[in-house]
């Protein structure tokens, strides 16, 4: 009997995207056609988002961590960690050596507003507050001033939402949390009372999924805010709009149950502001105010009044989207990789996750993502494997390559770090520490 044909696979990302598609290969493999699989990760740790992006006060989020651990464990998978791809290595020693290449590299880089002031010391992005309070090695020395009273987060979406929630619950909190240790205490010794957050557009046109905004008026410590005629006037609009499906009914239900909770006066509150469109950040040395533009909504489209108001604070967060950072060797186009339904055209390269479909969809999105491109992966391999030649010997030799051995080694630290302070895991920041964690 002749050999099942085992054509070689190249992920380069360790995110969700990129466990998704090995688990793709894994499933596909038949009597006819098995793969072997290398996953390279520019970072020391892995799981991408799961690890740097998902909040630190939503952990049954992060327990998709098992399933890329079980991943991992299959025969014929190898880790390729702190090798970046486009520095370390180039595409074009991968390509030929490969089947196929699918980059998992996702969008890290925030959206920019565009506007006067953006660039105050205080205005920052989610792109860096986010990896700042879950302990991503770049991020560890992001300016976050939490001395002011009062934070702004400009943007009606999920991350916006996270951000709101670190800033604004109590920080006890986040004590049996995996939130970095040096978040941890700056958060611990925070002065914001009030967090803003502001959506250029109606309650019914948020981007917040309905299961996040039912928590919020479980929160133990904090008043939300939202006026009652803000959630009346959009469900008045909604309706005036036509048929109300079920997501936004969900939605617009979630708000009822905000606006009508009794505020307990605590000393903690989060704000909705709608029809708010960010014009200026103001401030001599540093962040002191932003001025919004009020808009209406007027025959379905939004409109600018023409009037402003503005909110004193020293901290701005913008969470209005990502887009790709660019890798060496790869085209991009509209903050994505150039693609063509995943596959990227005239070459054996993929993409799957946000870097081909953009910041969009929750971590299981990448799983029917992966599915996909994977049967068009399939359909275009060639008759026989390529066999170009290993990749080890092409890693230059100064680099630790974090293996699958080393990557365990690393989790099991952490974990029982954290284990002793009543947390899921305590993060180390450090990459040579991370480094000499593996060995
Ligand atoms: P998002 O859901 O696309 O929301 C982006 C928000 O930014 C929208 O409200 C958008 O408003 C606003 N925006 C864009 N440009 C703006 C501008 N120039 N000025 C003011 N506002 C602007 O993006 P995201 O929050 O970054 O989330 C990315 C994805 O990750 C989403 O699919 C999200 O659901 C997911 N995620 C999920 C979770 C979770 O499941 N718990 C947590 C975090 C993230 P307009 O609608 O007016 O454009």
């Amino acid at each position: 009997m002749d050999p099942v044909p085992r054509y070689k696979i190249a992920i380069v990302g360790a995110g969700p995207a990129g466990y998704f598609t090995a688990q793709a290969l894994q499933n596909a493999q038949s009597d006819d056609l098995s793969f072997s699989i290398d996953m390279f990760e520019r970072l020391p740790t892995m799981w991408g988002l799961v690890r740097s992006g998902v909040a630190p006060d939503h952990p049954k989020i992060k327990t998709v961590a098992k399933v890329f651990e079980k991943i991992a464990s299959e025969p014929d998978f190898r880790l390729f960690g702190n090798v970046e791809v486009g520095t370390d290595l180039d595409i074009e020693e991968l390509c030929p050596r490969y089947d196929a290449v699918v980059m998992c590299t996702g969008s890290s880089i925030g959206k920019t507003l565009g506007i006067p002031g953006e660039d105050l010391p205080g205005s920052l992005s989610a792109a860096d507050f986010v990896p700042w309070y879950n302990g991503h090695p770049d991020y560890v020395n992001v300016n976050v001033p939490l001395d002011g009273d009062t934070a702004v987060i400009i943007g009606a979406g999920n991350v916006a939402m996270d951000c709101a929630r670190m800033l604004g619950i109590e920080p006890t909190e986040l004590d049996p949390t995996d939130t970095a240790s040096h978040a941890h205490a700056a958060l611990h010794a925070s002065k914001i009372r009030k967090v803003y957050i502001a959506g250029r557009r109606g309650p019914e046109h948020a981007a917040f999924t309905a299961p996040e905004l039912r928590e919020l008026p479980k929160l133990e410590h904090t008043d939300v805010i939202i006026e009652n005629s803000a959630v009346q006037e959009a469900n008045e609009r909604a309706q005036a709009a036509g048929e109300i499906d079920k997501q936004l009914a969900s939605n617009l239900e979630a708000w009822r149950l905000i606006a009508e909770k009794p505020l307990e006066g605590h000393d903690r509150v989060m704000e909705f502001r709608f029809l708010s469109a960010p014009k200026e950040i103001k401030g001599t040395d540093r962040v002191e105010e932003v001025i919004f533009g009020i808009n209406e909504i007027k025959g379905g489209k939004v409109v600018d009044t023409g009037e402003t108001y503005s909110i004193k604070t020293n901290l701005v967060i913008t969470a209005i989207g990502y887009h790709a950072l660019p890798i060496k060797g790869i085209s991009y186009r509209d903050g994505k990789v150039e693609n063509d339904e995943g596959r990227v055209l005239g070459t054996n390269i993929y993409t799957v996750g946000w870097a081909k479909r953009g910041p969009s969809g929750v971590i299981g999105t990448n799983k029917s993502d992966a599915s996909d491109v994977v049967k068009l992966l399939i359909e275009d391999l060639g008759p026989e494997p390529k066999n170009g030649g290993d990749i080890s010997v092409v890693i230059p030799q100064a680099i630790k390559v974090i293996d699958q051995a080393g990557w365990t080694k690393i989790n099991a630290a952490e974990v029982a770090a954290g284990e002793a302070l009543g947390k899921p895991r305590l993060k180390e920041v450090d990459v040579a520490k991370l480094i000499s964690l593996a060995e």
